[in-house]
């Protein structure tokens, strides 16, 4: 849609992640085929990509954020393809897929089939030791109350807990639904939308009252064909970066310049950095959640009420070990820590085996994920101190573990957003304020998904409503039943 102007349209994109260079490059392609524009990306730090990043020492290939993305959203893969990146895509090992809970100190193995809490094998949560049997009762009750559950779901949105727990239980939600979904959107369930971050479960349950039968429906229509769970790139995802930076004119990106203030004016914006004072007529906030709320202060109360929420701290440390043999770990994708276990962990993911390409020869890899309380304590951490911490714990749960070869610590303060009870009503109200401000933009993982398929759809979304094409910046979040 080309418009006769007197002089280029100017953007300002604030905040150099995946969701502000997925902007800045849907805005390159635009500029190029349809009407010049003056874009400007200001990324307060030194480097691009925020959250992703990937560290490749001695042949491993570690990631410090996001490891991978889930298959069933196409948006990242369709980036990716469309970067020249096809050739690079590689799947999860699903053949050896199996997520451990640590229990009473040992490793229980999740039975086959489980979509998050949804088992859709129940020969194999019978022969599952992860579960008592008053657990494994109720998930086989929750089919048989499918009318009573269908009748009684509520018209408005509930917290996780409530859900799950209506559902299967307290042992189920306690076991595997706060670490499954703690680690994701950094959370306490009890806080957590159910709207917002399950949405397919919250259809099936409108539609077919019991999950588990929801389940067998979907995977009935689904056939035979299966889908890896994750996708990924082999040389790590800072090759999507790296390809979506090559794209970008390199004029329009100012490394080390952090914006500080944001003002309206009659007609567009005026942004002041720490290199000066600029205008434009369309900003793009897509810096955390908690600067896009300090930046918007001065200009809307409400909007600023409506993006109240809280931001959890993660810490991972990755070590590579050259010897997969000294450091033994079962078959499997990696274990999860329910809350109130006694270790400071969250997570830990066997890299070398979730995905192939990830190790030298003979090679191991793991990943240790402090989250919660836990992470804002190891966060006040040097380096030296964190690596002893995240090994002993993991040493004390797999058993001694040799000298790593590698070492690689990552801080990510406040990077996990909660999505609270009531967040797509908040967010519906955030985007109609919005759309008032006329040319404001808000993007990144504090409003319609915090996964990269949806940051890169909402960010693309955007970019081509900014600049005319399309209207609103697509659907909230909707969270895969895969994870
Ligand atoms: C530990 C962890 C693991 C994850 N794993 C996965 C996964 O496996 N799969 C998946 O799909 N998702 C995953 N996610 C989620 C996903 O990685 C993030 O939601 C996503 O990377 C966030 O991107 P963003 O662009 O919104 O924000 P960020 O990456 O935080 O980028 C924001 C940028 O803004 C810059 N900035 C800040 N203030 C200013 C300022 N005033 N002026 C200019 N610039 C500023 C920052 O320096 C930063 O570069 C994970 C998240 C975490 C924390």
């Amino acid at each position: 849609m080309s418009q006769v102007r007197s002089r280029p349209r100017r953007i300002a994109v604030i905040g150099g992640g995946i969701a502000g260079l997925t902007a800045a490059y849907e805005l390159a392609k635009l500029s190029s085929l349809e009407e010049p524009l003056h874009v400007a990306l200001y990324e307060a730090s030194s480097r691009l990509g925020g959250i992703v990043e990937t560290i490749r020492e001695g042949g491993f290939v570690i990631e410090g954020g996001p490891d991978g993305w889930v298959s069933e959203k196409p948006w990242a893969r369709e980036l990716a393809i469309e970067l020249g990146l096809e050739e690079e895509l590689i799947f999860s090992n699903d053949d050896e897929r199996r997520t451990y809970v640590l229990i009473d100190g040992i490793l229980k193995a999740m039975p086959g089939g489980m979509r998050m809490m949804v088992p859709a094998d129940l020969a194999a949560l019978d022969a599952s030791d992860l579960f008592s049997s008053e657990a494994k009762q109720a998930f086989h009750q929750e089919l048989g109350r499918a009318e009573e559950l269908k009748k009684q779901a509520p018209i408005h949105d509930e917290s996780v807990a409530a859900f799950v727990r209506r559902h299967f239980g307290d042992e189920v939600l306690d076991k595997i639904g706060a670490p499954l979904l703690s680690g994701v959107f950094g959370g306490d369930v009890a806080q957590l939308s159910v709207r917002a971050v399950m949405a397919p479960f919250v259809a099936m349950e409108r539609e077919h009252g019991s999950l588990i039968a929801g389940l067998k429906a979907r995977e009935a229509t689904a056939g035979k064909k299966k889908t890896p769970l994750f996708t990924t790139l082999r040389s790590g995802l800072g090759t999507l970066i790296d390809r979506l930076v090559a794209a970008i004119p390199h004029e329009w990106v100012h490394l080390n310049v952090e914006t500080t203030a944001i003002e309206r004016e009659i007609e567009g914006w005026t942004l002041s950095t720490s290199a000066g004072r600029e205008q434009f007529d369309v900003v793009m906030i897509a810096a955390p959640l908690h600067v896009a709320r300090a930046l918007l202060a001065p200009i809307d109360d409400r909007a600023v009420e409506l993006m109240q929420m809280d931001a959890s701290s993660a810490v991972i440390v990755g070590f590579g070990f050259d010897d997969a043999a000294k450091a033994p770990v079962p078959s499997g994708f990696g274990f999860l820590v329910p809350p109130d276990s006694n270790s400071l962990l969250l997570a830990c993911t066997f890299m070398d085996q979730k995905f192939s390409h990830r190790v030298p020869a003979g090679g191991r890899l793991l990943r240790a994920f402090f989250g919660g309380r836990a992470a804002e304590r190891v966060l006040r951490c040097g380096n030296d101190e964190t690596a002893a911490i995240a090994r002993m714990e993991l040493a004390r749960i797999l058993g001694p573990l040799p000298e790593p070869r590698v070492t690689v610590v990552r801080r990510l303060p406040l990077s996990l957003p909660q999505y609270a009870v009531g967040h797509l009503e908040r967010i519906a109200e955030l985007d109609e304020r919005l759309r008032g401000l006329n040319g404001l933009w808000l993007l990144g993982n504090g409003y319609r998904g915090v996964g990269l398929p949806d940051l890169i759809r909402d960010s693309r979304a955007a970019a081509r409503a900014a600049f005319g094409l399309a209207g609103g910046t697509g659907k909230a979040n909707e969270a895969p039943i895969s994870a």
